[in-house]
């Protein structure tokens, strides 16, 4: 398969923001692709080369790039790196560089899909001391034989800078699309895709068999499974109403969520976003199965950062120090954890995810005996309002952030937020203390001590239906020094040059960033607004939703992606349960 078609669809996707229409230039995309090569295509367009939990990477310094350019083209690194500077993005610098050289020569052969992809392979798989010469070779070999519009993707490629404005559930649309003939057929695909994480996989098997390929697609041990979600609810009686009569409730625990897959032989851990986070956790890999009676499973826990002369649960930040790639020995010691398992989805070679709720947890408690290092949340059954109040407060006593109340008789539904499982925090029952956890969408910079640095981040919900992301706040309150200084480096690498796409907003803040990071964010109330665009016309036509004193709690959720950002909806219910409905219309 030619490069260049892959590469001229890529233009068209930049040149619009409309999603019907990049689905359709994915769907054309789709329709001219072999289905032998149909999974790199897919990994191509997500921005990678494998799916995320087996961490393939590039590895690729800018200079490195630069020196490649010049290899192939001939000119000077000086006036690259002045292109380069000048144009923000190397892939467009390169093209009109490659643009010139083009003149003068002629492509030898037409360069194809398959070796773009096996050469970027390569270069992740390069180690060592002379890697960085080989890598730098293979880019200029590849430039060599490039379109100036295909080199300019190839190095956005490798620069982990192509930014199409689309989400996965846009290439699954065009996945059914193409192969199926319906968007309807979207929701099969995505439940291969939540127990495979493999969107690669899932399209070879759609292209290669249509829709009987995705019977296949089973839970499999070292493959992470993407996490089943909870809804909020702001009291008792909500749960209540949403529940039944009788259900579970478990402490909610502030630390991070880690899906655990242990053989005989091996223990994998992933995170909530389904990266392998096992080099993180060290003392989990060693420990976890000395409290389980059975070799082969696949488990969910959350692990907490603890004290360890008390046993007390510590804060969420306590445990980032682990987020480390040395010395993790010393901090293994320094920041102390337990792991509080929760869930069970595969035990012994038998698939869990559709057994009940009930039967999950009991065979859970079955197979752990609890140790100082292994243990099952707490939980309790609950019927009435009083005895979830006693047991919040238990949960609340003991450092927990909450409860999580679960349907007795829900499978796990992986992928999905539901209301089969919701959680019940304290601090939404208080009017002014909601927490959200919101998307930095832009930022306004700062003055006087804020000079150089953003000022004013711009913050959006997501919409689940339209994938977008829609402002909400501007906040500027509860940043320390320490955290402007953050900030600007977290959010500098995600400047771009235009708005993504997924991003509706009436405001023009002075820099738009790629919509990557969550934060969390504490407000007094949420009003009316003509400007913030989240859950727009879904109160009042022609206003959206804003939150009134938004103030930032020093919380960055490193572990939640976007997509798990609180929603538009999570507002509107918000909005709705607030006591006093304000109606007049904020300013901001
Ligand atoms: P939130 O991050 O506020 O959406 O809450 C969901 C998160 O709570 C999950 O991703 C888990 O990391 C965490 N959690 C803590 N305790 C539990 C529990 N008992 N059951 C499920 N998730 C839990």
């Amino acid at each position: 398969m030619q490069f260049s078609l892959i590469s001229e669809t890529f233009e068209k996707m930049e040149a619009t923001t409309k999603r019907l229409e990049l689905t359709q230039h994915l769907v054309d995309l789709f329709k001219a692709t072999p289905s032998d090569v149909i999974s790199k295509v897919v990994y191509l367009i997500q921005g990678k080369l494998r799916p995320d939990f087996e961490g393939v990477e590039l590895g690729i310094a800018e200079k490195l790039a630069i020196k490649a350019i010049s290899k192939s083209s001939g000119t000077p690194v000086r006036k690259i790196t002045e292109a380069f500077v000048e144009d923000g993005d190397l892939g467009h610098a390169a093209s009109k560089i490659l643009e010139q050289k083009t003149q003068t020569t002629f492509l030898m052969q037409q360069i194809t899909a398959e070796r773009v992809y096996e050469t970027l392979m390569k270069i992740a798989r390069l180690e060592g001391t002379r890697s960085q010469d080989m890598k730098m070779k293979y880019i200029a070999s590849l430039l060599n034989d490039a379109t100036p519009q295909e080199g300019k993707f190839i190095l956005k490629l490798i620069m982990g800078t192509l930014r199409l404005g689309i989400a996965d559930n846009t290439v699954m649309d065009a996945l059914a699309i193409a192969y199926t003939g319906s968007r309807d057929n979207r929701e099969k695909l995505e439940a291969a895709y939540n127990v495979s994480s493999d969107l690669g996989r899932v399209a070879e098997e759609i292209a290669k068999n249509n829709l009987a390929g995705l019977e296949n697609f089973q839970i499999t041990l070292f493959s992470p499974i993407r996490p089943m979600l909870a809804e909020r609810v702001k009291s008792e009686a909500e749960a209540m109403e949403k529940l039944g009569k009788e259900f579970a409730a478990e402490y909610k625990l502030d630390g991070e969520r880690v899906q655990i897959h242990l053989s005989e032989k091996k223990v994998v851990l992933f995170s909530r976003r389904l990266e392998n986070i096992t080099s993180y956790y060290p003392d989990i890999v060693e420990n976890v199965s000395k409290a389980l009676k059975t070799t082969e499973m696949i488990l969910e826990a959350e692990a907490v950062a603890i004290n360890e002369n008390t046993g007390e649960f510590l804060p969420f930040q306590e445990l980032m120090h682990r987020r480390r790639k040395y010395d993790i020995a010393k901090t293994v010691e320094q920041y102390p954890i337990s792991v509080n398992l929760f869930d069970v989805m595969y035990l012994n070679g038998k698939d869990l995810l559709n057994a009940p709720y009930d039967e999950r947890r009991r065979r859970l408690e079955e197979t752990t005996t609890e140790n100082d290092f292994v243990k099952i949340i707490p939980k309790t059954i609950v019927r009435t309002e009083n005895e979830i109040e006693d047991f919040l407060e238990n949960a609340i006593n003991s450092g927990c952030e909450g409860l999580m109340l679960k349907a007795l008789d829900a499978p796990y539904r992986a992928g999905a937020r539901g209301n089969n499982w919701l959680k019940l925090k304290r601090e939404y029952r208080n009017e002014l203390g909601d927490s959200l956890d919101l998307v930095v969408i832009g930022a306004f910079f700062g003055k006087g001590r804020r000079t150089g640095r953003y000022g004013t981040l711009l913050l959006a919900t997501y919409n689940q239906e339209n994938d977008t992301f829609e402002s909400i706040c501007k906040v500027g309150t509860g940043f320390t020094d320490e955290n402007l200084d953050q900030f600007y480096q977290i959010l500098q690498e995600r400047v771009t040059l235009k708005k993504n796409p997924r991003i509706e907003s009436g405001m023009e803040p002075d820099v738009w960033f790629e919509p990557e990071i969550v934060i969390e964010v504490v407000a007094s109330e949420i009003t009316l607004s003509p400007v913030h665009t989240a859950a727009k016309d879904a109160i009042r036509k022609g206003s959206g939703l804003a939150l009134r004193f938004p103030k930032f709690t020093g919380k960055i959720r490193n572990e939640k992606s976007p997509e798990d950002a609180s929603t538009d909806q999570e507002v509107i219910a918000l909005y709705k349960n607030q006591k006093k409905v304000t109606q007049g219309i904020s300013e901001s």
